[in-house]
Order: structure tokens, then C-alpha cells, then sequence
């Protein structure tokens, strides 16, 4: 399936709900002694993008169905916030541009096409939604998430291409047929548990579809570099995956060099 990219871009956001690229905050978190507000405006301002905390306008409307969703409890976008912000600070303002993304809106009870999602790629709109509250009990399940969707954006933007990538299926093992894509794995028990039960994959998860065999790929290197190094080591097809991933992204983003991986030992 190919996604074709629209070049309008919606303001959405009231000035008052958003992290604006100065770094200026006005919203829920501003007033929260605990307050994760001065990293976020320091990190929207250092990225150029709009980190969006209070007041969600709801719903979008994309060329794919409806984004639906309401503002997230404040303790919930505090927990979050912390999480967030130590994972997007990896990431150069280069990739940024390189991606388009301009805003990433943190919120509740997200929806699209009314099936319930913890994150949701807008392409037309170059926002990513998160929902604070789902998966928050497992926080390694949360810090690879925020990757994850993200490397769906670099995914699209390298090539327009998301859910084929025929070079990257060469590598799998011979005759194997990737399942029916993500969203039909979404609510199964332990499909993203890291497993070695998936000879080239890092869990069920990468086996429903290029994009998220990718995907997985990217944010284990960077959430769990430990793991991925350890399967390496017996698996050549990871091997291989995890040296293409790296290619990729210098391709796209010549910031994202060696120095950008973290050290697996
Ligand atoms: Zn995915």
C-alpha cells in the first residue's frame, strides 16, 4: 500500500496548549511543582517541533479515517513527559527536518478509525499522538514505542514506501511471508516480547509486517542494544537487519551516525 503524502498542513493547536519552537510553555504542566515543562520546552525548542501537553483539538480528520481522543490526566502527561523526553533528546533537530514532523501531540483514549491505539503516525498532518495512559505500567514497553512509531515517519519520508521494502525482505529467511500487518496483532498477549522463538526476528510482532519487522528493529537498537547484540551473535539474519537498519539511517540522516547508536556492551 502506498500513502501519498498532502502538503497542507492544518494548525490545530490553540497557542496556549502547545510547546512553541522558542521554548515558550503555557499549559497544564506549567503550574505542577514536579513539572516536566522546562525539559519539554527545552527539548521542543532544540528539535523545532511543538510539543503539545493541554487541550488536543479532536477529531482529525486524514485521508485514512479520524483521529479521535481528549486531553490526558496531568499526573499521566508528567509520567509520560519524563519517559518522552529522555528517548526524543537522542534525536538531532536534522532528523526532524528530515522527517517533516512539527508537532507531537500527548494525550488520552486515542482512537483511530475507532480502534484504539497507544500512538498514531499522521502523515498528513506531520504529528505523532501518543496516549499517555496505555502501556504506562511497563515502561521499556513505553521508551521502544515512542522509537517505534517514530521510525514510521523516517520510513515513509526515506521513500514514500511504508509497508514494502523488498530489499529489506530479501534478508529473511528463505520462503518466509510476513503476516497481515500490525494492527492485527495490536491487543495479542506478548506479541512484542522479546523472543528468540522467531529465527530473524526479534519478537511476533516484526513477522506481521516489513514495517514493523523494521520498525522493531530501529528501537530495540536503541532501547535495547544489549539484546539485539546477544541475538547477533547466533543469528545472522538480525545481523544482517541490524547492519541495513544503520545503512538507512545514514542514508537518510547523515547525523545519525555510529555515535548515535548506543553501545551495545
Ligand atoms: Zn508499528
Amino acid at each position: 500500500m502506498r500513502l501519498r503524502r498532502t502538503t497542507v498542513l492544518i494548525a490545530i493547536m490553540s497557542i496556549s496548549a502547545v510547546l512553541i519552537a522558542d521554548g515558550h510553555l503555557s499549559g497544564i504542566l506549567a503550574d505542577s511543582p514536579r513539572s516536566q515543562a522546562t525539559e519539554l520546552a527545552n527539548l521542543a525548542g532544540r528539535l523545532g517541533i511543538e510539543i503539545v501537553t493541554a487541550d488536543p483539538v479532536f477529531p482529525i480528520a486524514t485521508a485514512h479515517g479520524a483521529i479521535e481522543g481528549r486531553s490526558a490526566d496531568p499526573d499521566e502527561i508528567e509520567r509520560f513527559a519524563a519517559i518522552f523526553a529522555s528517548e526524543f533528546r537522542r534525536y538531532p533537530a536534522a532528523l526532524m527536518r528530515k522527517t517533516n514532523l512539527k508537532r507531537v501531540v500527548l494525550c488520552s483514549e486515542l482512537n483511530f478509525a475507532a480502534q484504539r491505539r497507544t500512538v498514531i503516525p499522521d502523515f498528513d498532518h506531520d504529528t505523532l499522538y501518543y496516549d499517555v495512559g496505555r502501556g504506562s505500567y511497563d515502561e521499556t514497553y513505553v521508551r521502544k514505542v515512542i522509537h517505534h512509531e517514530f521510525y514510521h515517519l523516517i520510513d515513509f519520508c526515506d521513500d514514500g514506501m511504508l509497508y514494502e521494502d523488498a530489499a529489506w525482505a530479501a534478508l529473511n529467511p528463505a520462503g518466509f511471508e510476513y503476516g497481515s500487518g500490525g494492527r492485527n496483532a495490536q491487543d495479542m498477549g506478548g506479541t512484542s516480547l522479546l523472543t528468540d522463538k522467531f529465527p530473524g526476528f526479534l519478537n511476533h510482532y516484526s513477522t506481521t509486517g516489513v514495517e514493523e519487522d523494521k520498525a522493531e528493529i530501529f528501537a530495540n537498537l536503541i532501547v535495547a542494544p544489549e539484546y539485539v547484540a546477544a541475538r547477533i551473535r547466533t543469528d545472522r539474519t538480525v545481523e544482517s537487519k541490524s547492519k541495513r537498519m544503520k545503512e538507512l539511517m545514514a542514508n537518510f540522516c547523515p547525523s545519525i551516525d555510529a555515535g548515535f547508536w548506543p553501545d551495545s556492551k
